[in-house]
């Protein structure tokens, strides 16, 4: 059978179960899954990119084919480097679509020879996104089943905010 490897970028800012929905089945499809932690953002994130490769890694542990890397640059040329074939893209509802589109197009135009693969995570996870999970977070709201319990931890250690139990 062809070898594949993928690479599924994004902020990851914080990672969310929706996120991690996604690797597992982008890791039960492809040979080898290379999660990319884009560096760009830095500056405007809550977490570093070291802390969000960290935190992916605690969190893919016990996924053999699953490697978690930072990059900065091209999407396309941190790809390249890593032979990539396939681009891993999650769509959640319609209002992520055109965006994602948009995207893949301009990483054809950039280079033709990788493809795009979009995956949808489970129902309960169509509206989750990192943004929602952060200002959850912020206002010290409920975060279980949202987010694995080591990222909550981080983030209301971040964020400052007692945990609800607390209150
Ligand atoms: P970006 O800043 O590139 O949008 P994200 O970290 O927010 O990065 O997301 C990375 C990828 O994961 C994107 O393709 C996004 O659509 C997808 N994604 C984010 N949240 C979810 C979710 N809850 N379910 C499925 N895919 C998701």
């Amino acid at each position: 059978m062809k070898q594949v490897v993928a690479i599924y970028p994004g902020s990851f800012d914080p990672p969310t179960n929706g996120h991690l929905d996604l690797i597992e089945r982008g890791a039960k499809l492809f040979t080898e899954l290379v999660v990319a932690v884009l560096r760009n953002s830095e500056k405007t994130a809550l977490f570093t990119a070291d802390e969000r490769a960290e935190m992916l890694r605690e969190c893919t542990r016990g996924l053999p084919n699953v490697r978690v890397e930072s990059f900065e640059g091209l999407m396309v040329d941190f790809a390249r480097g890593c032979k990539a074939q396939v681009v891993l893209r999650g769509v959640r509802a319609v209002s992520d679509y055109e965006y994602e589109l948009q995207m893949a197009w301009m990483n054809r135009q950039l280079d033709s020879s990788l493809e795009t693969v979009f995956m949808m995570p489970a129902g309960r996870y169509a509206y989750l996104s990192s943004k929602l999970v952060r200002e959850i977070g912020s206002l010290g709201g409920k975060l279980d089943g949202l987010v694995p319990a080591q990222v909550e931890e981080r983030l209301r250690h971040r964020l400052g905010v007692a945990t609800p139990a607390d209150k």
